[in-house]
């Protein structure tokens, strides 16, 4: 930290990393971003955690992709083997022309021979929404079909299922400062410490002034020490515990009749499914005695005002979109939703993964989730892009486009700042099929696991070096200022795409995004009343915006829900075990998820100076008991094996970690943790399981 002296320059942006969304104050010298200050934003009020204050330095690392790339001729077959600090042993560098009539003419050549089908789109949320929504109309417009996706695949999917079919709308209800005038909030399957840290502040303050918090998880978050309960159940029995706790406010007439009256339907189906699960019946299944069961469900149900929580605990699993329906369930039958201090919020992860959903990224839904497959909704957005209409199939997702790839459905792939060469669930799957392209594009900064097996890579521009507005957890679209030049030849992600698209013969002629911005508004009508200078001049407006002067509404659906006659849905969920259970020779549980210094794949805070040495190291956390069952020592090696493959990586002992689990990160390339996890896919959001593998943990001699 320093004073107006050591910087000539100070710009207003957004934090790159979680969904938070953090407004930062970047000081720059000599065109270098110096340090990082938190400003007074909605969601943050000036605070930042260590990512947002330490994780900068990235953008001006020397791994920096400075100029576009082509495949050598005579490179070595793909496979993940480029050093990023010498990319030219594999590619040669080239001008931007060369590279971009490669990347079109490789893509459109493709869809000349085998359709537009055959090349499908992963697009990211890391970038603006004038990017992601770009993007999805490129795929579209370009090659006829839906095959576009992102990482909320990865990470929300269920949760939006379960809230579009039960509420009618895939973003939050409350933004998470709501919880200020909560009684009791439930924080479930998240580690906000870890993954939200400025929202985490939020929910101790809560406490500090009275609130109760309710915490549950199959490990013990840094959170518990503020809980009124802690509920470290079983893995993968969340349904089993949300309906025991739910069957205990019906059996005890706890629920909220006239709400439930006014604002909902199915609840008898709801009610008569709950008897099923007493308490007192599910206590072995959830791990979680009937008695503090009916504790929580007395407490979220009498409290005056409640709020649930959660993460991706909740969404990554095969029964995903149950455990969400669930939640949902809870907070409907106790009246908590619509009012103040009240709601439902599943803590988004990307700082825009919002933001990207919102504009369309996703293969079953054009922007504002309109469904592709209606006649009118395609017709309105075509008149729009003056093109004629396009498949009214959905498109596949991230899985199952990889899966497409190993069947020879699709042959080429445009990938935009995503990483599947690290985040897909079973990674050796997913980097075979990269492989396997015919003709891959890869644009981002670094030269990511991706671009290894890339035949075109084009140089981007970092969050930081450019303009264009973001959408975080709490709905709140915010804009993002530029503190630095791109480097060397790199370019912003829009006119990126633009070029290509123009070279496919889509006649763009964007100059600014906030051209991009006013296209987007007239299919979005989330975005009435936000207009690019209100976002300059305000900095961020939460939608619904009711006018041209309103700051936006924190809270929504307090007279209804944007479903028919107004009314939310009960959708009763049965216990579903999940896809692969502990056997004789997969004796734990292996869960994975992120760590507080380093971000997703790792590609830019294994960059940033601070948070590499704060956390160096790939590493895996047992439970103290579990290693010495093993003979292993903290900071010795464990070997992870699963029906996948297997890992070597150091072991630190965390008494969080229940005896029979093991917690990996999965930032780390030597380690990569998704060489062990299970594709298996939640049946309605398509997210894979990743909170849940079955795995042998042996220990290391090392010698
Ligand atoms: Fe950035 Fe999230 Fe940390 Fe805020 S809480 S500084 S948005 S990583």
């Amino acid at each position: 930290v320093g004073d107006s002296k050591d910087f000539d320059e100070q710009v207003k942006s957004i934090c790159p990393f979680c969904g938070v969304g953090c407004q930062v104050s970047l000081k720059v010298k000599d065109g270098k971003v110096k340090y990082v200050d938190g400003i007074n934003g909605p969601a943050n009020e000036g605070r930042l955690c260590v990512k947002g204050r330490f994780g900068f330095d990235y953008i001006h690392h020397p791994h920096r992709l400075t100029k576009p790339l082509i495949r050598r001729e005579d490179a070595p077959a793909k496979g993940l083997n480029v050093d990023p600090a010498n990319p030219l042993t594999h590619f040669r560098e080239a001008t931007w022309e060369e590279a971009l009539d490669a990347a079109a003419n490789g893509l459109g050549g493709l869809k000349s021979a085998h359709g537009g089908a055959s090349v499908a789109g992963f697009g990211s949320a890391k970038c603006s929404n004038e990017e992601a929504y770009l993007f999805q109309k490129f795929i579209r417009q370009g090659f006829g079909h839906n095959n576009v996706d992102h990482c909320t695949r990865l990470c929300h999917a269920s949760s939006v299922a379960a809230l579009m079919e039960n509420v009618g709308s895939g973003a939050v209800t409350a933004t998470f400062n709501e919880i200020e005038n909560a009684d009791v909030a439930i924080v479930i399957g998240a580690n906000p410490t870890e993954n939200h840290p400025v929202a985490a502040t939020f929910f101790k303050q809560f406490t500090k002034r009275g609130g109760k918090l309710i915490v549950m998880d199959p490990r013990g978050t840094a959170l518990k020490r503020y809980a009124e309960h802690m509920l470290q159940f079983k893995p993968g029995a969340d349904v089993s515990m949300l309906n025991a706790i739910m069957s205990a406010i019906v059996e005890e007439g706890l629920y909220d009749r006239q709400y439930i009256e006014a604002f909902t339907e199915n609840w008898e189906a709801e009610k008569a499914h709950l008897a099923n699960f007493a308490p007192e019946k599910m206590e072995e299944h959830c791990g979680i005695p009937a008695e503090t069961l009916r504790a929580v469900a007395r407490d979220f149900a009498t409290a005056k005002a409640g709020m649930i929580f959660w993460g991706m605990g909740v969404s990554q699993h095969i029964h995903g979109t149950d455990n969400s329906r669930c939640l949902i369930s809870l907070a409907l039958m106790c009246g908590h939703v619509g009012r103040p201090g009240t709601g439902l919020h599943p803590l988004r992860g990307q700082n825009n993964v919002q933001g990207a959903s919102d504009a369309g990224l996703i293969p079953m839904f054009l922007p504002d989730y309109q469904d592709v497959t209606d006649d009118g909704v395609r017709s309105a957005f075509s008149e729009v892009w003056g093109t004629g209409d396009w498949s009214s199939q959905k498109g596949l997702t991230v899985t199952e486009i990889l899966d497409a790839v190993h069947a020879g459905n699709i042959k080429g792939m445009y990938v935009l700042g995503e990483n599947p060469a690290m985040s897909d669930p079973d990674v050796t799957h997913a980097r075979d099929a990269l492989a396997s392209l015919e003709h891959l594009v890869v644009q981002d900064i670094f030269l990511t696991e991706t671009a290894n097996f890339a035949d075109v890579i084009l140089p981007a521009a970092a969050f930081y070096e450019k303009t264009g507005t973001v959408t975080n957890t709490n709905r709140q679209v915010q804009m993002g200022r530029p503190a630095a030049p791109p480097p060397g030849e790199a370019r912003e992600d829009w006119q990126i795409t633009t070029d290509l698209a123009n070279r496919m013969g889509l006649g763009w002629t964007y100059t600014h995004p906030a051209e991009v911005f006013a296209e987007m508004k007239q299919n979005m009508p989330s975005l009435d009343n936000i207009t690019w200078d209100r976002l300059a001049n305000e900095g961020a407006v939460t939608y619904p915006s009711l006018s041209p002067t309103d700051p936006g509404q924190p809270i929504v659906f307090g007279d209804g829900f944007p479903r028919a006659e107004g009314r939310a849905k009960f959708t009763p969920a049965n216990v579903i075990a999940p896809d692969e259970v502990p056997d004789t020779d997969f004796p734990m549980v292996m869960t994975t998820g992120r760590q507080l210094e380093h971000w997703h794949t790792g590609s830019m805070t294994r960059r940033s100076a601070v948070l590499d040495a704060v956390e160096p190291e790939a590493n895996a956390s047992l439970h103290p008991a579990t290693l010495r069952r093993l003979g292993v020592e903290p900071g010795g090696k464990v070997r992870l094996v699963t029906r996948r493959g297997e890992i070597t990586i150091m072991a630190r002992a965390d008494r969080a970690v229940a005896e029979n689990m093991v917690f990996v990160p999965f930032a780390y390339v030597e380690a990569a943790a998704n060489v062990l996890t299970n594709p298996a896919l939640d049946p309605y959001g398509k997210i894979p399981e990743f909170k849940f593998a079955a795995v042998r943990v042996e220990g290391v001699i090392e010698g």
